[in-house]
């Protein structure tokens, strides 16, 4: 049950909204879109940060997630953009999910682990990073839907007004203390202010949990759910 699963995966969830949401312990019980679902079946059950953070995210919850590599972030994170664009793109286009994460690779690793998703329900997704031209970019982020960024190349083409962050009301910052330890916090603060201001999602993972970290949340979430697997600094 629910505090043996806890227990075993030393799972700690600080919950200012009092929802106390129960985790999902298997994909039968997921209520994502059924197209989603059959995509990530494949696996045998959800990871525990997917558990425990999906049902926060899935009621439009701000998440801080702390696990360690290798965990199943991507996914946590990824699932619910996904399902969370189906929900609302009746009525919005336009970029309406981001994601910023701190490396080319790592960048590009999400958008790997996103395609097989969004290609089962139609949705586009795009990559942005340096040290390549700036060209095919501009033109596939004219008709997407969720955009995988570094840092430094998302600004760069918001500023000569390649891209509009203004729809963009699911904001993930994936690997929020590596991005800090290279130097981009101005950057990630740049961009947060070109995305949607009010009513926007805002989830953070990352695998320690650093003031710098702790300060940044501060400044951008909104009464965040805090789960962290298996004792990360507290
Ligand atoms: P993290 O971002 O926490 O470092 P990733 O999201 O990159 O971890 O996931 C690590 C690996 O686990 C990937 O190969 C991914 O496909 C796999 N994975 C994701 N979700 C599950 C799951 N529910 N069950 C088994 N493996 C999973
Ligand atoms: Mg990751």
């Amino acid at each position: 049950d629910v505090d043996d699963f806890y227990k075993e995966n030393e799972v700690s969830v600080k919950d200012p909204t009092e929802l106390n949401l129960r985790p999902l312990l298997s994909f039968d019980h997921v209520q994502f879109d059924r197209r989603i679902q059959s995509v990530i079946a494949k696996f045998p059950k959800p990871t525990p940060i997917q558990s425990v953070s999906w049902p926060y995210l899935l009621s439009g919850k701000d998440v801080i997630g702390v696990a360690e590599t290798g965990s199943g972030k991507t996914l946590a994170f990824g699932v619910p953009a996904v399902n969370h664009i189906i929900e609302t793109s009746k009525t919005v286009s336009g970029i309406q999910a981001l994601i910023i994460s701190p490396t080319r690779e790592l960048a590009s690793q999400i958008y790997d682990n996103l395609i097989p998703l969004t290609d089962k329900v139609g949705l586009e997704c795009c990559c942005v990073y340096g040290g390549v031209p700036k060209d095919e970019q501009r033109m596939k982020l004219r008709k997407c839907h969720i955009v995988v960024a570094t840092p430094g190349r998302l600004l760069d083409l918001l500023q000569e007004g390649s891209v509009n962050l203004s729809k963009v009301n699911y904001l993930v910052l994936d690997e929020a203390d590596r991005m800090l330890e290279k130097g981009f916090e101005e950057d990630i603060k740049n961009i947060i202010r070109e995305t949607a201001p009010h009513g926007r999602q805002t989830l953070m993972f990352t695998a320690t949990w650093p003031k710098e970290v702790r300060e940044l949340a501060a400044t951008f979430m909104n009464q965040p759910v805090k789960v962290s697997i298996g004792n990360r600094d507290e």
